[in-house]
């Protein structure tokens, strides 16, 4: 299996390229925007395509999706730009991808939403907040309606910790921390595990093995 993981430079994404790559049948392509990110994933063994997500339409994106089996969007504007920012890349960029994997024919798509993206939320977090629960709101509603074979990831706070290998992940947790690299690890095991297709659930740091816990969804 081939993955193109969207946002590879990205903290998660970076975590993930090095999980795909230890595994002995999934490969990874990471989609990134700049030259000089590219050797850390030639040290990887990992393919590479440049694509700046705000100017690519969906045929350029298309075209980098060709040929392989599943995308992972873990890209983000990041929370040091602006609402503009936030609306290209969390909303529009991330359905530019999803159009783009119906275009290649890329069945299988997972997004790294974010913890709470309801209605609710969005109503309820402080108004600086809400651009981005607007923007993944929205995308994960986009990519509900399409008849892809997705799932959709929230995690909870995202930390730079060592990773534990254990979570807690269920359509419901409370609310919680987990590890970078333990969503990398979730995001792994949601790409093994093909009963999570149409499914979505939160995920924060727990007691149960990652594997164990997403088999159990
Ligand atoms: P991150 O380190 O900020 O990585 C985001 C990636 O997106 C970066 O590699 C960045 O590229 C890329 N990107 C941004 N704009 C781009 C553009 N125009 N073209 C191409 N690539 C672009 O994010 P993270 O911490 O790994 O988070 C991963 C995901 O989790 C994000 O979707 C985030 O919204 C979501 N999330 C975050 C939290 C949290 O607590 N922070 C909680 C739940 C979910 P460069 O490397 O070139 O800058």
């Amino acid at each position: 299996m081939k993955v193109l993981v969207i946002g590879a430079n990205g903290q998660v994404g970076k975590h993930l390229v090095a999980k795909i790559q230890d595994t002995s049948d999934i490969k990874a392509k990471a989609m990134i925007r700049k030259e000089e990110q590219v050797p850390y994933f030639e040290d990887l063994g990992a393919e590479t395509v440049l694509t700046d997500l705000e100017k690519a339409d969906i045929d350029e994106i298309a075209k980098a999706a060709e040929g392989t089996d599943a995308i992972v969007f873990t890209a983000g504007s990041g929370p040091k730009t602006g609402d503009d920012k936030t609306m290209l890349i969390d909303l529009d960029a991330a359905v530019k991808t999803i159009e783009a994997a119906k275009k290649a024919g890329v069945k299988r798509y997972i997004m790294v939403s974010s913890f709470d993206t309801t209605r609710e939320e969005i109503q309820s977090v402080p108004s600086s907040f809400a651009p981005y629960v607007v923007a993944k709101h929205y995308a994960d509603v986009w990519l509900r309606a399409t008849d892809l074979d997705y799932t959709i990831v929230h995690p909870g706070g995202l930390t730079n910790d060592a990773a534990t290998g254990k979570v807690q992940a269920a359509e419901n947790v409370g609310r919680g921390e987990i590890p970078r690299e333990d969503v990398a690890s979730v995001l792994l095991a949601t790409l093994q595990n093909d009963s999570t297709i149409g499914k979505e659930f939160q995920v924060v740091g727990g007691e149960t093995t990652v594997d164990d816990a997403v088999k159990a969804l």
